[in-house]
């Protein structure tokens, strides 16, 4: 959509958002962050070999992902969908956001009045959000059973010491509280694939698929968020999927969710 630079920066964002959703509106496409009907959901990703071979989930080139609205992928689309059917949008006194999606953020803003915490190891990344802050996730600087929901998604699968980010996010969920901890997947691995000395970034895209991962979950991954604490229950996301239009959000059906839980 060709709006000059000098435009854009002056025009506020609903406005943006209004003018966004006439010039792509089209009936292919639904994306219940934004709620809008679409023409199409623009390409993402990054096809390599070893996406196929393992079949991981949530990772490489996916044909319909991003909605050109609010920029949410189909990730960010299933998730809300379980959000949604679950009436788990709700007013929360506090919410942890680590590596905050913005098209989910901005969907999730308007609904916490609370304490909502956008964080990231370098939150200078994240321009389009407000009021970020440094968060490193095996050490949150944050008291314990202190959140009643957290989102961290595809963030595990980047950090050497995940065991330790876990056992720290299971810290600060309060008792009967939500995470909700979402990683690329192999369904094909029988264990995790890690190891030290992938130094080298072809080494890792050939084994993990991107350059910045440093490892490929398994389905034991679940045993790892036990192993610290929670009680994990995985939603397969064509659970969620009803006959009529939730096909046109593309997701990935394949894809599960992981909502892990405390209750003590
Ligand atoms: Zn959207």
């Amino acid at each position: 959509m060709l709006i000059p630079m000098t435009f854009r920066r002056i025009i506020p964002l609903s406005v943006k958002t209004a003018l966004k959703r006439i010039y792509y509106f089209g009936n292919s496409c639904i994306c219940n962050v934004c709620h809008s009907r679409l023409r199409y959901f623009r390409p993402a990703g990054l096809a390599h070999e070893v996406i196929d071979e393992l079949m991981i989930i949530g990772g490489g080139l996916y044909e319909h992902d991003i909605c050109p609205v609010c920029l949410s992928s189909y990730r960010q689309r299933s998730l809300m969908l379980y959000l949604q059917k679950n009436k788990l949008i709700r007013n929360y006194a506090s919410v942890l956001h680590i590596a905050p999606e913005v098209g989910l953020y901005r969907a999730l803003k308007k609904n916490i009045s609370g304490q909502y915490v956008c964080g990231d190891f370098d939150p200078q990344l994240y321009a389009e959000i407000d009021s970020m802050v440094k968060i490193d996730v095996t050490k949150i600087a944050f008291p314990d059973n202190y959140f009643e929901f957290i989102l961290c998604n595809h963030v595990l699968e980047h950090i050497p010491a995940d065991l330790t980010a876990m056992k720290d996010i299971y810290r600060v969920l309060a008792i009967g509280g939500t995470a909700i901890l979402q990683v690329p997947i192999s369904l094909l691995l029988s264990e995790t694939r890690e190891g030290n000395g992938f130094e080298n970034e072809e080494q890792r895209i050939s084994l993990f698929g991107q350059k910045d991962h440093v490892r490929v979950y398994a389905m034991d991954y679940v045993n790892r968020l036990k192993s610290v604490g929670f009680l994990v229950s995985m939603v397969p996301v064509n659970s969620l999927i009803d006959s009529g239009n939730d096909g046109k959000m593309h997701l990935d059906e394949r894809e599960i969710l992981f909502v892990c839980s405390k209750n003590q």
